[in-house]
């Protein structure tokens, strides 16, 4: 007899229908004979109306508050999901981060998991329950509420999964699995069957929104299967794992992100780590850099940010870098394509890339590579196109 860990995410609890739906499921799984711990997301939407909420009254609330706030949506669900279970007749017991012990860091909105205290899920499900406990959220070493960062109860599910030295860790959602390209703008993208741990890695960072990166890190780190599936279709979805050392080297998907802009200060004579420094310590997350040095125009440093970020981020260098305002340029409007897979370090891919994008006319403001992900920032209008005919060369049509 295992530990199973199932997570539901919010569209598997959106409404009455939905939670009595899974309950079964749930006690069906059950009567096999394994121990199970339910982690569930808020229900569908509810998140954001809490945000709304908050954003009505003030439109910078304090980090802290907000964590109290939006923790509560996965309250309700977790509470929810136990009565429905009970329903059906077996026993299950609900329990938020707090009164669980599911110890994070004090980094209000983003928090990481430090540790999670087993003992009591353990005696709940000796005594033969079902747990059902609070994704999204933990406490920190002073008893506050934290929240781990939109999306974040994927990474609770994993992170229990850990704890309770799970071998899978079953996510559902409301896809069938994770796909080579988004299915909205490619419509012959397929179903990944398997996929490895860094490729899922560099997918969930660039735009592949199925599962929460972090969540995928730490299966990582304890080889923990992930096992992404429909609670729809309740259909064998895609499994992540580790590297298998006879997989073919493939191209594994094409990712976009959207809404993104860069911000180039040039010829200046102020050091890469200074003015990214800038940046970073007021909290911007900065994509792709760029530097080129000369010794006699100075550097030329770039970088990418979201879209969002850009007038304020912008003002902030204006601020430091007042002699360099006519040194600064931005480009609204861009995205990201990125191709990822271990296929992409053979021989010729980048250059296909570039070949690709160049014959249909879609420039390239930047690029950056590693031996699984080679992305291209490119115009927003563009984007789709560049998905599709990267999709058709390089997944559609490879041998
Ligand atoms: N309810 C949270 C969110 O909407 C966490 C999650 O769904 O994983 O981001
Ligand atoms: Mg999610």
């Amino acid at each position: 007899m295992g530990t199973i860990i199932q997570k539901f995410g919010g569209t598997s609890v959106k409404n009455t229908e939905r939670i009595l739906e899974i309950a079964k499921k749930i006690v069906e799984r059950k009567k096999l004979g394994d121990d199970i711990v339910v982690v569930l997301s808020a229900q569908g939407g509810y998140t954001d109306t809490l945000l709304k909420k908050a954003h009505n009254i003030s439109k910078t609330p304090k980090k802290r508050e907000l964590d109290v706030l939006l923790s509560t949506g996965e309250q309700i669900s977790i509470a929810l999901l136990a009565m429905a279970i009970e329903e059906l007749g077996e026993s299950a017991i609900s329990f938020t981060a707090t009164q669980l012990g599911i110890k994070t860091c004090s980094n209000y909105n983003c928090a990481q998991i430090l540790d999670i205290e087993n003992k009591k899920i353990k005696e709940a499900l000796k005594e033969g329950n079902i747990v059902v406990v609070a994704g999204f959220q933990g406490v920190d070493p002073y008893g506050n509420i934290t929240t781990l960062g939109r999306g974040g109860s994927d990474t609770t599910a994993v992170a229990l999964g850990v704890a309770l030295d799970a071998q899978e860790v079953e996510i559902y959602t409301d896809v069938d699995g994770i796909y080579s390209a988004d299915p909205r703008v490619v419509k012959d993208a397929k179903k990944i069957d398997e996929i490895n741990y860094s490729e899922m890695i560099e997918m969930a960072g660039n735009g592949a929104k199925v599962l929460h990166s972090r969540s995928v890190e730490l299966a990582c780190k304890y080889n923990i299967k992930i096992h992404l599936r429909s609670s729809y279709s309740w259909k064998e979805g895609s499994i992540v794992k580790g590297e298998d050392e006879m997989e073919k080297e493939v191209i594994r998907g094409i990712t976009h992100s959207k809404n993104l802009s860069k911000i180039t200060l040039r010829d200046t004579p102020h050091r890469l780590v200074d003015v990214i420094n800038t940046l970073s310590n007021k909290g911007y997350n900065i994509d792709i850099i760029t530097h080129d040095f000369d010794l006699e125009r100075g550097a030329t440093i770039s970088c990418i940010l979201k879209q969002e970020l850009l007038e304020s981020a912008f003002e902030v260098l204006e601020d430091k870098y007042p002699e360099s305002r006519k040194n600064l340029i931005h480009i609204p409007n861009l995205g990201k394509v990125s191709v990822i897979g271990i296929g992409v370090k053979s021989k010729g891919v980048a250059a296909q890339v570039f070949k690709v994008l160049s014959e249909n006319n879609i420039s390239i403001e930047m690029v950056s590579s590693s031996d699984i992900n080679i992305s291209c920032i490119i115009h927003q209008k563009n984007l789709e196109k560049a998905v599709s005919l990267l999709h058709r060369e390089l997944i559609e049509e490879a041998k």
